[in-house]
């Protein structure tokens, strides 16, 4: 088991066990500390108080399992995890969060010959030189499954490139 293989969830064990912590003592701090503290809570319902004092480390607990969510999701795109992270911790209004969101690379997936972890716009795999994906007869440059044509040269695609892999069918323009 380790972090990866594609199994193994995105979230690190880490991050639910600071999840947790900040879940169980959040609640003791604002339930025993923070509300008897404030002299407006004096008339609040009992109810009240414990409902503020689960929320509270509720929304706490929700932040660290998403920065936690980037930590592996960066890790298995092939990206910077620690830069995102952090980032995503200390731009403030979430704003590293979203940008990590628009600007994440996409999943990589596995070089059928030997298995290494290769990033969705390589052409050859790094490890084997094994073709990725097809290339123009001319220009030499990968092309997209479902590609009529070189997007570089204008060369029509060989055939079977013009079928889209995920549906089986024809793409459009390729009859
Ligand atoms: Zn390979
Ligand atoms: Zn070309």
């Amino acid at each position: 088991m380790n972090g990866s293989q594609p199994k193994t969830s995105v979230i690190p064990k880490v991050a639910y066990v600071i999840a947790g912590i900040v879940l169980l003592c959040g609640y003791f701090v604002m339930r025993y500390a923070a509300i008897p503290s404030d002299p407006k809570s004096a008339g609040w319902p009992e109810g009240g108080k414990v409902l503020l004092s689960a929320l509270v480390p509720l929304v706490g607990a929700a932040w660290v399992l998403l920065i936690g969510y980037i930590y592996g999701d960066s890790k298995r795109r092939l990206m910077r995890p620690w830069l995102w992270t952090l980032l995503a911790i200390f731009i403030p209004d979430a704003i590293g969060i979203i940008l990590y969101f628009i600007l994440r690379d996409p999943l990589p997936f596995y070089c059928s010959k030997c298995g290494a972890s290769v990033n969705a716009k390589f052409t050859f795999c790094p490890s084997c030189a094994t073709p990725l994906r097809p290339t123009c007869t001319q220009c030499g440059r990968g092309l997209e499954r479902g590609w009529a044509h070189c997007p570089h040269c204008g060369v029509a695609a060989p055939a079977a490139n013009q079928i889209s892999p995920s549906t089986g069918t024809p793409a459009p323009g390729a009859s």
